[in-house]
Parts: C-alpha cells; sequence; structure tokens
C-alpha cells in the first residue's frame, strides 16, 4: 500500500460484516479459555440436528487461532467463536474492540449482522434482548465518529420457523438499531423459498431485507433471493455471474453486490488464479461494494480489503465502489449526502486534481 492510496485513509462504508466474525482473535482465546469452550468445534455425525460435540482434533495455533482449511473448517470456528460469547459482557467486549477496531480504520458507517438464533443455539439461557442492548450501546459510544446499524440475520440452517420467531423478536428491537433482517447460513440445503413467510413479515414491520445469495449456490439462488425474498442487496452474488439475466436483474434494478474478496478466496467461492468476479459484475453494470464479511476469521480487515481492491481494479474503481455503498445503505437520504460529501473531501485531499 503506498503513501498515495486511497485505501488506507479513505473513508469507509461496511455494509457485509458480521460482528461476531470480528471478534480479534486474542481475545477468543482469552474468551474460550475463561468459559473452558476448545478453539475447534467438530459436529457429530449422523443426526441431522446435530449437537456439535469436542473432539480431540490437531493442536490449535493460540496466538493464530483462525487458520482453516476450508469451508468446513471456517464454519467450525466459526461454530467455536459463537461458543466462546455466553454472555451479555462477552458481546459488550466484542462492540467494543470492534468500534476501535473500525474507528482505527475510519469506518464511518456500517450495518452489521448478528445472528441471535446462532447465539441461544450454542447458549440456551442468554437473554437476546440484554445481549443486543450491550452490543448497542458500545456501538452508540461510536458516535459521532461513525454510525453502526443492525441487520440480525434469520439464518437457514434453522429453518423456517425459527427465521419466523428471529424476525418476530427482531421487528420488536427497532429501538436497538435493527433496522433489517438477513439471510446467511447454508444456501445449497436451505433455499430462499422456505423463508417467504419471514422476509414477507419483516418488509410488513418496516424491515429492509438483504440476503446472502450466489455464494455457495448457483445464480438461480441470487434470483429467488430477488424474487422470492425482496432482498434489496446480495450478500456475494458472485456466482450471478453464470446467468446473464440475473446479472441484467441485479444491473437493472440497483441491487448492490456487496462482495468479500479475501472471503470467497478463502472458502473457495471464487478461484484464486482468475480475476475476482467482482471485475466481470463492476462491467456489467452491477452496483459492487467492498465488504470484509467476517474479516477477523478470514484474518482481514475492511482496509485491507479495499487495499486488495484498488491494487486490483484501481482508485477510480475503489471510490466508485465506495460511493456505490453510501447510496447503497440504508442510511437516511441526508447521512447518505453528508458521508458523500465526506468522501469527496477525502478524494480531493488525498489525490490533488493534476495541475494544467
Ligand atoms: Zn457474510
Amino acid at each position: 500500500m503506498g503513501a498515495n492510496s486511497l485505501a488506507a485513509r479513505i473513508p469507509k462504508i461496511h455494509l457485509h460484516c458480521h460482528l461476531e466474525g470480528s471478534l480479534r482473535a486474542s481475545s477468543f482465546v482469552e474468551l474460550a479459555d475463561r468459559h473452558g469452550v476448545p478453539l475447534r468445534y467438530h459436529p457429530t455425525s449422523g443426526s441431522a440436528d446435530a449437537a456439535f460435540v469436542d473432539e480431540p482434533a490437531e493442536p490449535v495455533d493460540r496466538s493464530d487461532p483462525y487458520r482453516f482449511k476450508d469451508f468446513e473448517e471456517f464454519l467450525l470456528i466459526f461454530a467455536a467463536v459463537s461458543r466462546s460469547l455466553q454472555a451479555p459482557q462477552d458481546y459488550a467486549r466484542l462492540a467494543r474492540e470492534f468500534v476501535e477496531d473500525a474507528l482505527a480504520q475510519n469506518v464511518i458507517y456500517g450495518e452489521l449482522f448478528v445472528s441471535p438464533s446462532v447465539w441461544t443455539f450454542f447458549n440456551p439461557q442468554l437473554d437476546v434482548r440484554e445481549t443486543m442492548e450491550a452490543v448497542v450501546g458500545e456501538l452508540r459510544k461510536a458516535r459521532p465518529h461513525a454510525e453502526f446499524k443492525l441487520l440480525p440475520d434469520l439464518t437457514r440452517n434453522f429453518g423456517a420457523r425459527s427465521a419466523m420467531e428471529t424476525a418476530r423478536a427482531m421487528a420488536g428491537m427497532t429501538d436497538l438499531e435493527v433496522i433489517g433482517v438477513s439471510l446467511g447460513g447454508d444456501e445449497i440445503r436451505f433455499a430462499a423459498s422456505l423463508f417467504v413467510d419471514p422476509f414477507a413479515y419483516a418488509r410488513a414491520q418496516g424491515l429492509h431485507c438483504v440476503a446472502h445469495a450466489g455464494e455457495a449456490a448457483g445464480a438461480a439462488s441470487v434470483r429467488d433471493a430477488v424474487e422470492q425474498l425482496g432482498a434489496e442487496r446480495i450478500g456475494h452474488g458472485i456466482r450471478a455471474l453464470e446467468d446473464p439475466a440475473v446479472v441484467e436483474l441485479l444491473a437493472e434494478r440497483r441491487i448492490a453486490v456487496e462482495i468479500c474478496p479475501s472471503s470467497n478466496r478463502l472458502t473457495g467461492s471464487a478461484l484464486p488464479d482468475n480475476p475476482h468476479p467482482y471485475i466481470d459484475l463492476d462491467r456489467n453494470g452491477c452496483v459492487v461494494t467492498i465488504d470484509g464479511d467476517d474479516p477477523t476469521i478470514f484474518r482481514t480487515s475492511i482496509a485491507q480489503e479495499y487495499a486488495l481492491v484498488e491494487a486490483v481494479a484501481g482508485a477510480d474503481a475503489l471510490e466508485r465502489f465506495v460511493r456505490n455503498a453510501i447510496h447503497a445503505s440504508f442510511a437516511p437520504a441526508e447521512a447518505k449526502r453528508a458521508m458523500e460529501a465526506q468522501l469527496d473531501a477525502a478524494v480531493a485531499e488525498l489525490r490533488p486534481a493534476p495541475r494544467s
């Protein structure tokens, strides 16, 4: 990253970021130790609803606990992280450190995923509202430098009934920065069609709707998220490229695709030897934003993702993607104008116009 790079100092908008996947590695190890949980998880074979059980595994490097080899192992780490967070004060610490890290990178606005149904799956005793209060109490301390909103995840793997329960609970927490719902989890085994009712409910409650799609499954999954769930933005969406009609649908309706370059490489959704699919999505008129996904687990950061994109696609493209993110966010129009002014000022300072 050169001194003239935009990525390091430009104001950042983070639209696709899992709060739990932002836990610092050192805090993960500390919390896991405190609660006596291992740094890896292994699902029992056989039973489908599958309590996770611990199994002796290869020793985990405690100074680098987020190293994994494939998507499956990533999920086991995410599970272990979720299990290490057991009480509202653990979530408060997570949010406090998240804010510190975000401000250090000049993040000015974020819409964060949280996964309450995962929290209570691993820790049934957890009070969700109290935990949300603990998180939001810390997120609000970022003001006036940054504003953070929440998009709780309905989590495909727990099925339609759980999704509806979560949607109902979250509709009652708009006082806690909840502005919408999202859909993550196993896109192949739990299709969008299962979640039509919870999303219709959420929309009727005035909540925004977003969904991960086109990451593990193909273009049809992206179309379903848009047409059946009313998704206003798509997480990843890179496999939309398998069907030009779906790319066109995204471009025409200005439905942003939240691109997470390192995540896609590490989970195998995007092949390392080819240009990342966002280049083609951008070229085909899609609204591309740049995001970190589960930044610490992927051993990256939003600043690092911006830098990767600047190195590959150039400063103009990066600037365009940040502008896209401002417009694709659910911030009120006035806040968008303020963010754009901040971006304009930073760009003018960082990239002075050449003298004539
Ligand atoms: Zn994600």
